[in-house]
């Protein structure tokens, strides 16, 4: 016969254990007994009791806590407190604490019968409200299974459908060409248009089918291949080969930016491939010819970055939310007559989602869009070789965070040993000065009166003195360690020119000197210094090196990116930075993705066509009217970062025996800056100085170091009295080619 119940009786005093056993026993419960409370505790885990008497005073563990520990083990056992006249204050908190009851020393058989029989029903009740609780608890999760299953169902359908009438579309076109000419109903002439537009039609056929089975095998986790680190670089690098080819017949610019140091993913190759493929491929098909597409991958450190901008048709906005949906195409590229799957972008977010990524798009109708995709980076060595053309380095971005309230500390650590300059209020303006207190310095400053360039150029300097006897030289060399702090990343990119064109050909010794014993603390721009910038049209508007260190404004902090060894060790100097969390990251990547929309492009025309443009705008008209208008003032060659033009002369002492060579900036819009000794003056007009002027930024630069020679900071268009700017005056000039090409349309940038 099995028992009603199994009792424990946990009581010091063997007349309770005894008592208790010869009352229940005959009642038809199995009783067992312990004599304290840890050989109560050890019968209770090894066993399977439905109640428990156990005395509140014990020696060793106190009732109370081996209440609290049968609990743990089985809240389900129900515990009945013995306890003597005394203890029943103590016997109540059990009751608060979780025991059913208590029955008081001493007690009549009724007594306990009553009490461990109430327990028991209690236990019993409990255990039905369980016993329908989970029942209900599992109808519901029935109900809502069957729920998703018939929504799944539905949407099965419906994805049937829908792929069914995507086949049925172009087969039927095929059909019906084909049947039209075997009904006679074309000329033999025309049999081979028909034909071919047949053939168009099966080949969409076959990539739509092809694009369906690669879905199909991502979403299924089905033969996915090997997974691995992978190298994202050389998987983009193979993915380009077919890709430059339509970029070409296109007449499009494919430019391609590969930051170093960026670690591998991991994932599977061919799936990486596709990513690339479809969405470079996109950029390319949205994109009108002469456009531009730029694909670039960088790192943080912890996640890749990959990113595929065009200066295309764009994405109108009511599209957005549903781009990534199977066979949605947008109204504009519908009506573009560019034929397409809408199945790309699904396999794109698909392996990107499989590889624990995530990706968004900005996009301006019109402007272009900008695809990007966040990877984590793996630890792991990569298992394909390093490319030989690329020095791999060490992950640069190595992330770290300098409180706002930290700074002033940090830069005055750094004046401790460097020469510290940076942009400081000058009136209502800001130009770069000495920093002498760290509060001086303006990190918030909008642009500078000159460029940060002054400090590697000087307006002024000696090159040699010299004695007249003999001849003697004795070069000047001032290069003492310097800091550049807070550097614009247009102004990063006008020093990165100057460096190309300082050590090319003739080395300058003077300025390369200079050069190697500053260090740069670059500055990402959030929001563009004034209306006059145009670094986004210029591609300035972000630099992956070039900087010793490069710090975003995150609010409260500085995300600070490392990207030389000396860089590290200026940090390492005070130790004021510390290293990014996941949640540091997450908001410089937002402050980062979020700037490209307030940063307007200002040409009309992608900035890659203006040495094609300059060469076709050689007799423009424009060149007369800006020498009418040009105050021949050199204003705007003073404030440019990247004009290197310089006069050299020699200064002689009054007795003659000594003498230095003195290098002054000079100006190509000054009267005399092209006048030879003969007296001879090779640009003696206004017009052919101003239309020089932009043939060096726009041509001659670009050719002699393959970089344009404008920046778009701006400050030769703030400076200019009768308002002749590089955005005004390039974009006549396409205008004038547009209209002379019958376009007339404008046309990106
Ligand atoms: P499709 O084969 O139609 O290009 P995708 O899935 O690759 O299919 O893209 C879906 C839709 O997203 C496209 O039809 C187009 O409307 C839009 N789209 C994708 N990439 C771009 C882009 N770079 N520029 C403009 N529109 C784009």
């Amino acid at each position: 016969m099995t028992a009603r119940a199994n009792i424990l009786v946990i009581d010091d005093e063997l007349g309770i254990r005894e008592g208790c056993k010869r009352a229940l026993t005959p009642q038809g419960f199995s009783v067992d007994t312990a004599r304290d409370g840890s050989e109560g505790l050890e019968k209770i885990r090894g066993g399977s009791f439905d109640l428990a008497l156990l005395d509140v005073m014990m020696p060793g563990i106190s009732g109370l806590d081996l209440l609290s520990l049968i609990r743990e083990h089985d809240p389900g056992i129900v515990c009945i407190i013995i306890t003597g006249y005394a203890t029943v204050p103590l016997a109540v908190n059990a009751i608060k604490q979780g025991a059913y009851d208590f029955i008081s020393k001493p007690f009549t058989v009724d007594d306990l019968l009553m009490t461990v029989n109430q327990g028991l029903e209690r236990r019993k009740l409990l255990m039905e409200t369980k016993r329908l609780q989970k029942i209900e608890a599992e109808a519901r999760q029935l109900a809502s299974d069957k729920a998703r299953l018939e929504e799944l169902e539905k949407s099965k359908a419906a994805f049937i459908r829908l792929v069914t009438h995507e086949l049925q579309s172009p087969a039927a076109a095929v059909q019906s060409y084909l049947q039209l000419i075997l009904d006679g109903y074309v000329p033999p002439e025309k049999t081979r248009e028909y034909v071919e537009k047949a053939a168009a039609r099966a080949r969409e056929e076959v990539t739509l089918i092809g694009d369906l089975l690669e879905l199909g095998r991502l979403r299924e986790l089905k033969d996915r291949g090997q997974i691995a680190p992978i190298r994202l670089d050389d998987v983009l690098r193979k993915a380009l080969e077919p890709l430059e080819a339509q970029a070409s017949q296109k007449g499009q610019r494919l430019h391609v930016e590969i930051a170093p140091g960026v670690p591998p993913v991991r994932g599977v190759a061919n799936e990486f491939k596709s990513l690339w493929s479809n969405l470079i491929g996109n950029a390319i098909k949205y994109t009108p010819e002469g456009g531009a597409v730029t694909v670039s991958l960088r790192t943080d450190g912890q996640q890749v970055i990959g990113q595929v901008r065009d200066t295309g048709i764009g994405i109108p906005p009511e599209a957005r939310d549903r781009l990534f949906t199977e066979f949605f195409r947008a109204e504009n590229a519908k009506a573009s007559s560019l034929r397409g799957t809408g199945l790309g972008l699904v396999i794109v977010k698909q392996v990107v989602e499989t590889a624990g990524g995530q990706m968004w798009v900005e996009s301006e109708v019109g402007r272009g869009s900008t695809f990007t995709f966040l990877l984590p980076a793996t630890v792991e060595e990569a298992a394909a070789p390093a490319p030989v053309v690329e020095v791999v380095q060490e992950p640069r971005a190595k992330l770290r965070i300098i409180a706002k309230s930290a700074m002033p500390a940090f830069v005055a650590s750094l004046m401790e040993h460097y020469e510290v300059v940076g942009p400081v209020a000058k009136n209502t303006q800001f130009d770069f000065g000495p920093i002498t207190d760290p509060r001086d310095l303006r990190l918030d400053y909008d642009t500078t009166i000159l460029p940060p360039k002054k400090y590697l150029l000087p307006q002024r300097e000696t090159l040699f003195t010299f004695k007249t006897e003999g001849q003697a030289a004795t070069p000047v060399f001032d290069a003492a360690p310097r800091i550049i702090f807070g550097v614009h990343t247009c102004d990063l990119h006008a020093l990165r020119l100057l460096d190309a064109v300082f050590a090319t050909g003739q080395r300058d010794e003077h300025y390369l000197r200079r050069r190697a014993a500053t260090l740069i603390v670059a500055l990402e721009c959030l929001a563009p210094c004034d209306s006059h910038s145009f670094c986004k049209s210029m591609d300035t508007l972000s630099a992956a090196d070039g900087f010793d260190l490069h710090l975003v404004d995150l609010g409260d902090a500085y995300a600070v990116e490392v990207g030389t060894p000396a860089g590290e060790a200026l940090l390492a100097r005070q130790g004021a930075a510390h290293p990014a969390t996941a949640d540091d990251v997450g908001r410089l990547n937002k402050a980062l993705s979020e700037k490209w929309t307030r940063f307007p492009y200002r040409l009309d025309f992608d900035a890659g066509e203006l040495p094609s443009l300059m060469a076709m705008s050689v007799k423009s008209p424009l060149w007369g009217e800006l020498g009418e208008r040009c105050l021949a003032c050199a204003a705007c060659n003073l404030v440019c970062p990247t004009c290197y033009c310089f006069d050299v002369r020699d200064a002689l002492s009054l007795d003659g025996a000594t003498g230095e060579r003195i290098r002054t900036w000079d100006s190509c819009q000054l009267d005399e800056f092209a006048a030879v000794a003969t007296g001879e003056n090779f640009r003696e007009s206004r017009a052919a100085r101003q239309r020089h002027r932009f043939f060096r930024k726009g041509k001659y630069i670009p050719e002699m170091h393959g970089e344009l020679g404008c920046v778009g900071c701006g400050r030769c268009a703030r400076a200019c009295l009768v308002k002749i700017t590089p955005v005004g005056v390039w974009n006549a000039l396409y205008a004038e080619h547009s209209e002379s090409a019958g376009g007339g349309e404008k046309g990106k940038r």
